[in-house]
């Protein structure tokens, strides 16, 4: 009986340092789990609780925490057209910009305007055809001439103009369909080589002229249209004008440079000049009320 109380006390005394050793473990293992979760980290950095668990949520901790702490680290990461590539971008350009918006940020960062135009310079990548961007960051190469471009009829144009064969056939149906509401499109501007577009801009200089390569009628895929009673100046204030604010992008093309975009586009406000881009594309970027520097740097670059 004695040896049976003493072995029994044996195994609870044991037991019960078992038990202790064990939750202290778990507590050991608690707290390292927590000194090491990005969570914790992320507080340490400057976050707050809330904006770690986000953070966290949002899949972005170790991006984040590679970085820096910024006061609008969620606010970009949560920007519409926001590219991970771009993220220490946005934060200079915030910090240094801090009056502007944060969708402003992200789209003057994803468009390369956040120096003065031309200071960047990229060669555009031509294989993507129709979809190609040329502005005053992505230009063409001197020795790039498009393939299929064609004379366009007196009918539909003032002088003599030439744009890319697509452009025409689709030009065509969108003049035709203008017709019949009594419209008249005119083509004043249209396909310029880049010796042409050297000599104008030797003319002109950078405030008038693009440079050669980088401007769109280089490509063969841009035009300017005006009334028969309207010219470049007044073309906003015509019907023709309000026609193709609502179905240019059926037939491929789009408004290329917004009003008050310039800081994007480079170009002010051009009511006259339209870019094709086909119908899927014009209407997508139509839809998506950005400009095409903006869409194509989100949805067209963003690797
Ligand atoms: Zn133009």
């Amino acid at each position: 009986m004695e040896t049976k109380r003493v072995l029994k006390k044996g195994v609870i005394k044991y037991g019960v340092i078992t038990i202790i050793a064990i939750l202290f473990i778990i507590f050991v293992i608690a707290l390292i789990m927590y000194y090491t979760s990005d969570k914790y980290k992320l507080t340490k950095l400057g976050y707050s609780k809330e904006e770690a668990i986000e953070i966290v949520t949002i899949g972005k901790s170790n991006r984040v925490l590679n970085i820096r702490y910024s006061e609008v680290m969620l606010d970009i990461l949560k920007g519409k057209y926001y590219i991970d590539n771009n993220l220490e971008k946005y934060l200079d350009y915030y910090d240094a910009n801090k009056d502007k918006s944060i969708d402003d940020i992200i789209a003057i960062i994803n468009v390369h305007a956040e120096e003065e135009f031309y200071n960047i310079e990229l060669e555009t990548d031509t294989s993507k055809g129709i979809e190609m961007i040329v502005n005053k960051v992505y230009g063409l190469d001197k020795e790039y001439v498009p393939e299929d471009i064609v004379n366009v009829s007196n009918w539909y144009a003032y002088g003599e103009q030439k744009v890319s064969e697509e452009v025409y056939e689709q030009y065509k149906l969108m003049f035709n369909a203008a017709k019949k509401e009594n419209l008249t499109l005119i083509i004043n501007d249209s396909y310029r080589s880049y010796e042409e577009q050297e000599k104008t801009h030797k003319r002109y200089g950078d405030d008038y002229a693009a440079r050669p390569g980088h401007s769109e009628h280089n490509t063969g895929l841009a035009v300017d249209i005006i009334g028969p009673t309207s010219t470049g100046d007044t073309f906003e204030d015509s019907s023709e004008y309000q026609w193709l604010q609502e179905h240019a992008h059926e037939y491929g093309f789009i408004l290329r440079y917004p009003k008050d975009k310039e800081y994007l586009t480079g170009y002010e406000y051009e009511s006259w000049h339209y870019r094709y881009l086909g119908v899927e594309l014009a209407t997508k970027v139509h839809d998506s009320g950005i400009t095409y520097d903006e869409y194509y740097a989100y949805y067209l670059d963003n690797k």
